[in-house]
Order: C-alpha cells, then structure tokens, then sequence
C-alpha cells in the first residue's frame, strides 16, 4: 500500500482467505460467551480503558490514519480519534441503562411478570470504507463490544493498518484476547466473513456494496446495518446568515477532501441570496491550501483512492458540458500524491450527474432555486438520504426539516451531527438502514428476548382446556370488559363475566 499524499510505501497486510476468516470467527466465537457473563458496567470498564489508551496514543493513531488516507492531522484527531474517545465513552456509560431487563406490563393478565431483555448476538462482522479507518468502524465494533459481543473486524483495503493498530490498542488496555480480531483483505475477505457465519452484520461502504452485502446476508437471514452512500444537500433560505452558510458549506464540502459520507454534496440557494452566497464561497475558497499531513498550512488533504479521482474529473465534464459554471478548482494538482483543487460549480442542474450521483470529493456544486419549496423538491428529489443541513431564520428551517428525505438534518450548521455520539447516525433511502451512535447504536447490536414469568399460585391458565369453559359468551365479555365504549359497556361486561361464573371460581380460569 502507498501513502495517498506521498506515493512512499505505508505497509502491507495480508490477504485472508475464506479459511483464515473462518477461523477468527470461530476464535471471537469462544471468547464471546465469557465476555457477555460480564455486566454492562465491567464491560464499559474496558471500553473505557481502550479509550484511555487511545487518548494516550492519539497522535500515534492520527499519523497513521493521514498516511494512510491521504488526510489532514487535524481531520484525524478530531474525527478519528476525538470522536472516537467520545463514542468508547458514551457506549461505556449509557449501556447499563440501555441493555437492562425492563419491566413490562402484562395488561389484563394479572398474575404474569413480563420483561424485556437485551442479549448480545454473539459474534458481530462489521465491514468498514477507508475515508475515517479508525471512526468508521469503531463506531459499530465498541457498540457491539458494549453490548457483549465480539467482533470480527474487515477494514477496506484501502487503509487497514489503524484497524490493526486498534486491536493493539485493546490487548494494551487488558482486553480478554480475541474480542476483537481484524480480518485484512478486499472485497472476498468481507464475504468470506459474511459466509463464516456471523449473527450480526455492520457495513459501512458504497451503495452497490451495501447491495450485494445485503443479498448475501438474506441469504444467510443475518441482520445487518447498513451505513451507505450520500449526496446530502445544504438549503440555504433568504433569511440566512450568508457567512456563516458560506462556511458551512465550504468546511462541508473540502473538510477529509470531500470525502465523509455527509459532505455537503449539492447546494440550493434561494435566488436574492444565490450571488451574494456565491461570492462569500469562493472568497472562503480562495484562502484554502492544498497539502500534505507533513505541511501545518494544509487545509485540503490527498484523495485516498484514484477512483475518487477519476469521478471527479466526469462529474465536472458532465456538469460543464451540460452549461454549469466552473468558478474555482476542476483540475488535479501535481504529484507525487493524489491532489484535487477544491471546485465550486455554479448554475448547476437536476440534469447533471454531479447533484444526483455521489461525487465524495472536493466539489460543492451551487443551484439557484426560486423559493424554499423549490429547494426542498431538489434536495428530495434524489435516492440517498443521509444526512442535510438547512440554513436560515431557525423557525423556518425547523419548519422544514421533517420534510427533508434525510436521517439526519442539521440547522444553521452542516457535519458536525457526527461529532455528537448520542445522536443516531444513519439514513434513509439508498442511504442504507439501522442507526451507528447513541442508545440506538447499542440497541441495533443487541436482540429482544421477550420473558413472561407466570406467578404460581394463581388459579388462571390461559390457554387451557376444556376451551368450552370460555365459549363465546365469556370470550365476548372479556372484550367488553377491557375495550367496550364508554364506562357502562365495561361494567356490562364485568357483570357478564362474573355472573356466568361457575360457582368457586374468580371467573376466568
Ligand atoms: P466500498 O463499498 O468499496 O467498500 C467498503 C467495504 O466493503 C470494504 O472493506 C470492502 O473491502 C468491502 N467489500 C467490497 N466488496 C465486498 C463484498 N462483496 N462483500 C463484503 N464486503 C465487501 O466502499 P468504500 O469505497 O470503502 O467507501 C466509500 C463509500 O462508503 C462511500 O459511498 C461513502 O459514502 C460510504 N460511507 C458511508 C458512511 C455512512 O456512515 N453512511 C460512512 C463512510 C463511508
């Protein structure tokens, strides 16, 4: 593997085969059962360790992360490791709750004990992109861990030396072995770990992935989260503060290089403010430098594959060949490492490619729209929904967020939903489905077990023969007893079942 920003060599893994894979599944299978006997609380213990260690080695972890996606330090601590620590944290701290035996009510059967319990699945697959190596897939591997089970992790091939680094950092911080095991590879590897029998599946990756994952994991009838593409758009009203949407837009749509999966893809600007917006973009622009981790003046770091390249360059043809306006960047830098000038589009349509495919690169196309109506058809008229942002006078834009197609919606602020870890991630459409972060993120990697407990001691056996003790008159006046309309059809059916009682019993038996 080569550095994205420097084309030197940052490390090689090996290529695990079905077998390899299988047996790691069955080596996280044995550790698992030991690790689920502990409370919640011991094991956010641990968690809690791992995030000391990863605290304690954050610049260790960032450097890696930017040598081997081409990123930026700063982009690397604060979502690699920042939001990370944040994650261990908040899945430590929220599992006793959110994993606890809860009461429910037995409704009219009085003398049974309901509970709900959540139970780990055993061993979880989670299947991680390279854009955040670290983020991107610890999010779901420590809610799973939290949650009792144990994982087998299968980074992209693109950047999976901050996996491996991680299964370090969790032997550092007294793990029991095995919990988390990495499986290197490509795109076998990650079915060879579907095929080897997993309970549970987290991908996180493209949309033509998240669809051939999900057919193998029907297959096998696992579960699975899915966490896909996006094209999320930005909404920018009359009323906005223009600086501030300005920004927004800019750090949203260059911060990583463009490439987060809630990068501000596509921009609608209402038509009195669509030039003044314009103008404050490209002055924003102008002041960004293109670099590598090694130069502190970088603000834009190194594309991490030469496919993100290549869609670059035919999503501006598309868009310019179709009359969009190129007001900044559209060109690649010079080498030796994959850079990209950030561009801005102007005057851009629903015909291009650039406001419907996914682009995850450093290109913020801008379209003029009459009203907030308009933009809202736009911004709905696409099928990812992921996140989206809307900027303008807060009761508006609140006023139009249920009505966005998105899983998540910031307003006057875009990306930085993801650096709260109790707000569910995740989105809807093409954008995939089940939620990483928050309590949500601990429930999706945990089941429901349903317990009933019958008090003994109690005359009353439901079901139980003979069935004519009930008959149809007894069965009608339970109905009327607890859903009848109004007050007197209760008592009537009270009355009914209690009078046709034989004598000696409490009615029902
Ligand atoms: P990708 O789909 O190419 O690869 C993702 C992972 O799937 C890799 O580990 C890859 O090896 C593996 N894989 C490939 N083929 C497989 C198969 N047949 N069976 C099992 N596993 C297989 O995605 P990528 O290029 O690594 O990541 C970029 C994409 O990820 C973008 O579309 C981006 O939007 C998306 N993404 C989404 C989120 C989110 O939270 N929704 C976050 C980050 C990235």
């Amino acid at each position: 593997m080569t550095a994205p920003a420097t084309g030197e060599v940052v490390g090689s893994v090996p290529m695990l085969d079905a077998a390899a894979v299988r047996v790691l599944v069955e080596r996280a299978r044995a550790a698992q059962p030991a690790w689920a006997a502990l409370s919640p609380r011991a094991r956010g213990r641990l968690l809690l360790r791992l995030r000391d260690h990863l605290a304690l080695r954050a610049e260790e972890v960032a450097d890696l992360s930017c040598r081997e996606t081409g990123k930026l330090p700063a982009e690397a601590l604060l979502s690699d490791v920042l939001t990370t620590c944040d994650l261990a944290r908040w899945y430590a701290r929220r599992a006793p709750a959110v994993l606890r035996r809860r009461r429910i009510p037995a409704g009219w059967l009085v003398n049974k004990r309901c509970y709900e319990v959540r139970e780990p699945y055993g061993v979880v697959g989670v299947i991680g992109p390279w854009n955040f190596p670290v983020l991107n897939t610890m999010r779901a591997a420590l809610a799973a861990l939290a949650a009792g089970n144990a994982v087998v992790l299968k980074p992209s091939e693109a950047a999976p030396l901050s996996a491996l680094l991680m299964e370090e950092l969790a032997q550092e911080a007294g793990w029991p072995p095995d919990l988390l095991l990495v499986a290197t590879g490509d795109g076998s590897t990650g079915a060879a770990l579907i095929e080897a029998g997993v309970d549970k599946l987290s991908f996180t990756g493209s949309v033509a992935t998240g669809r051939a994952v999900a057919r193998m994991a029907a297959e096998r009838l696992i579960p699975v989260t899915l966490e896909l593409g996006g094209k999320d758009p930005m909404l920018v009203l009359a009323g906005a503060d223009l600086d501030r949407a300005a920004r927004a837009a800019v750090a949203g749509a260059f911060w990583n290089a463009g490439q987060i999966c809630t990068s501000v893809e596509r921009v609608y600007v209402e038509e009195s403010a669509y030039h003044k917006f314009l103008e404050r973009v490209l002055r924003e622009v102008a002041g960004l430098v293109v670099g590598p981790a090694s130069d502190p003046a970088s603000d834009v770091g190194a594309l991490t594959t030469e496919a993100q390249l290549e869609r670059l360059d035919r999503h501006i043809a598309d868009a310019v060949s179709r009359g969009a306006r190129l007001l900044a960047g559209g060109h690649r830098l010079p080498g030796p490492g994959r850079f990209f000038a950030p561009t801005v589009l102007a005057d851009v349509d629903h015909s291009m490619d650039v406001m419907r495919e996914e682009t995850f690169g450093p290109l913020l196309p801008v379209m003029r729209v009459r009203d907030a109506e308009q933009a809202l058809r736009l911004a709905n008229d696409c099928a990812f929904g992921l996140g989206s942002s809307i900027f303008g006078p807060t009761g508006q834009a609140m006023g139009l967020v249920s009505k966005l197609r998105a899983g998540m919606t910031c307003v006057n602020d875009a990306l930085i939903n993801a650096g709260v870890p109790g707000l569910p991630f995740g989105g809807t459409g093409e954008s995939g489905y089940g939620r990483v972060y928050g309590d949500e993120g601990l429930r999706e990697m945990s089941r429901t077990r349903a317990v009933l407990v019958s008090r003994i001691g109690w005359k009353f056996e439901l079901p139980s023969y003979p069935l004519r003790r009930w008959g149809r008159t007894r069965a009608l006046a339970l109905v009327e007893l607890l859903h009848g309309p109004g007050l007197l059809s209760r008592l009537r059916g009270l009355r009914r079942l209690v009078s046709r009682a034989p004598a000696g019993t409490s009615g029902v038996e």
